[in-house]
């Protein structure tokens, strides 16, 4: 049994271990030293997550219930842990600093804890369940309850990395690569087989496991599941037709429309709907659902589509139409009536009890021919196979005079690659004039906007360090309603709060508009933007669309190139 202990220790040396073989090698380690039941537990803690990727549980500790549970654990007040906070600037250290100042009178279970049995790190997942389970009436003092059990069960030291993990953000540097490199270390499996198995499951955990116990065959065998989401695969950028067309040649030319994506999985009469973020949205659209059990004609099937909003004259209505039917829990059924919705299908990556993952996508596209009849909102769109850049522009012409994005180039041999951004999947769409980029901080307003998180700061994403980097803040372009509904979700993701300056756990996505990229020493990423405004919170994307900072660099190399800003262009 592995005590919280030991997972704490192991946590304070990897944290200070500088170079990421050396962390890799820590990981592998502890990886090695837990029973085979800890395992999966083990390894979702120590890249800061709970439950698997997969799974739309989350723990549920917003700032408040945890600063709560604090103050109640060490005696101090909650302005006392808001101080502690604004010196510290981390939970972590603050949780430590709390627990480390409790009055020495106070009998709470931790004083007479040298001498008791540690708490397993399966204790602490139980708890952890048990918080996320809560709902309703009494659910934050429930929460609390359970914090503050866990808290006094624990020396100062790992309360520091309980409470980070109560908020889902361990900050010892170890992410999804980290811990793949890690897996593949400690079990002998290949990276690449280890990476795929990820990408297939979203389950880090149970790669783990299947590792240890099976070896790379075993992690081989991982597969698709019904009902449980793979990664999306993604597309990168085509700067222009002919330069798609040299790369892939003869290419199947679709519609990019102009939606959001969903990732259906059929299972006999059940369907289940998974948004691009892999959470079920099923309950939110029911006539997708119906539209899928009666004119998919499979017994079980996993399909990719994007869902779009259209009007009466048969165009895409505004974003923001269709982002109030996602995720809605309630009055589903009138706002199905004012947005309908349908769904068109571009792919298959399983039909009957078969993966298709690895069958190239020109036989993929006739096996989703032969199942999809094209009904009441839903449809299998028009796919042309060409290396005529003149008919391909064509096309392209024709989906923006319908309103729609632009079109997606593929490579018809290509296989179905879960959650990567390759070469594969092209997407040509008029000069690029938005980012997607993450917000990772907010101040709160003045004035008119004193109750409002006014202004938002806004980061890319480094892949080498799996870093977050700053690029600037974002307060224009907001309505006072979307101020107000912000406010509100951003209120769950506060990780640290001092003054008006807040930090934030990075999840939502903005898309912002700008005039123009600039260098800047005032940021991490050495890059600004200059004028940003919202364009829309894209509540559909997930972090792997946050903008990387290679994008920002090669956008602002070809803005210098062609001496024009992007988004007047
Ligand atoms: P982007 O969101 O700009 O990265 O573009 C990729 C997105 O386009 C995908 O994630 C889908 O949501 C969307 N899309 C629309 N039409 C298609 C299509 N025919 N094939 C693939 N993706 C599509």
């Amino acid at each position: 049994m592995t005590s919280f202990r030991e997972f704490s220790q192991a946590c304070k040396i990897i944290e200070a271990t500088p170079g990421s073989l050396e962390m890799t090698s820590q990981v592998a380690e502890l990886l090695k030293r837990v029973s085979p039941e800890e395992l999966p537990i083990v390894t979702h803690f120590v890249m800061g997550e709970v439950f698997p990727a997969w799974s739309s549980r989350e723990v549920g500790v917003g700032a408040g219930i945890l600063y709560a549970a604090l103050a109640r654990s060490s005696g101090l007040s909650v302005s006392d842990i808001e101080g502690l906070i604004r010196d510290t600037g981390d939970i972590g250290e603050t949780a430590v600093k709390a627990l480390a100042k409790k009055s020495k009178g106070q009998a709470t279970f931790s004083s007479f804890l040298e001498e008791a049995p540690d708490i397993s790190v399966h204790e602490v997942f139980e708890r952890f369940q048990a918080i996320s389970r809560s709902s309703g009436k009494g659910s934050q003092t429930s929460k609390i309850k359970n914090l503050q059990y866990l808290f006094n069960c624990a020396t100062p030291e790992e309360v520091g990395y309980m409470a980070r993990l109560a908020v889902e953000d361990l900050r010892i540097g170890v992410g999804e690569g980290i811990v793949r490199d890690a897996i593949a270390l400690a079990f002998t499996v290949p990276v690449a087989t280890v990476e795929r198995a990820f990408m297939l499951t979203n389950d880090m955990g149970l790669v783990a496991s299947t590792a240890r116990e099976g070896g790379p065959e075993a992690v081989e065998g991982l597969g698709l599941q019904l009902n449980r989401p793979i990664r999306m695969m993604l597309a990168q950028i085509a700067p222009t037709i002919e330069s798609a067309i040299a790369g892939i040649g003869e290419a199947a030319i679709e519609w990019k429309f102009d939606g959001a994506r969903l990732q259906i999985h059929k299972d006999g009469d059940r369907v289940t709907l998974y948004s691009r973020k892999l959470e079920d949205i099923s309950s939110s659209l029911p006539e997708i659902a119906a539209s899928i059990g009666k004119y998919v004609h499979a017994d079980s099937a996993i399909l990719d589509g994007e869902a779009v909003a259209m009007d009466e004259n048969g165009r895409p209505r505004a974003f923001q139409d269709l982002l109030r039917r996602l995720r809605r829990k309630y009055d589903v059924d009138s706002t199905a009536k004012e947005v309908p919705l349908s769904i068109n299908i571009f792919d298959i990556m399983y039909l009957n009890g078969e993966g298709l993952i690895d069958v190239p996508l020109v036989k993929r596209r006739s096996l989703l021919e032969s199942c999809v009849e094209n009904g009441d909102s839903i449809q299998v769109d028009r796919q042309v196979i060409t290396s005529d850049a003149e008919e391909i522009n064509g096309i392209y012409t024709e989906a923006l005079r319908a309103g729609h994005e632009g079109i997606m180039i593929k490579n018809p041999q290509s296989p179905y690659s879960p959650g990567k951004r390759g070469k594969n999947w092209l997407k040509k769409k008029p000069v690029m004039e938005t980012l997607d980029l993450v917000v990772i901080g907010a101040e709160w307003g003045y004035g008119r906007r004193t109750n409002f998180m006014g202004s938002y700061a806004l980061a890319c994403h480094d892949p080498k360090t799996g870093r977050f980097l700053p690029v600037g803040k974002v307060a224009t372009g907001f309505s006072d309603e979307q101020l107000s509904e912000l406010t509100a979700t951003f209120t769950d993701l506060i990780v640290v709060q001092s003054g008006t300056k807040i930090e934030l756990k990075p999840q939502v996505i903005f898309e912002v508009a700008f005039e123009e990229i600039q260098r800047s020493t005032n940021y991490e990423s050495g890059y600004a933007l200059r004028f940003p405004r919202l364009v829309n919170v894209r509540d559909d994307k997930s972090l792997e669309d946050v903008e990387t900072i290679d994008r920002l660099e090669e956008m602002y190399r070809l803005q210098r190139e062609r001496g024009i800003n992007p988004s007047t262009s």
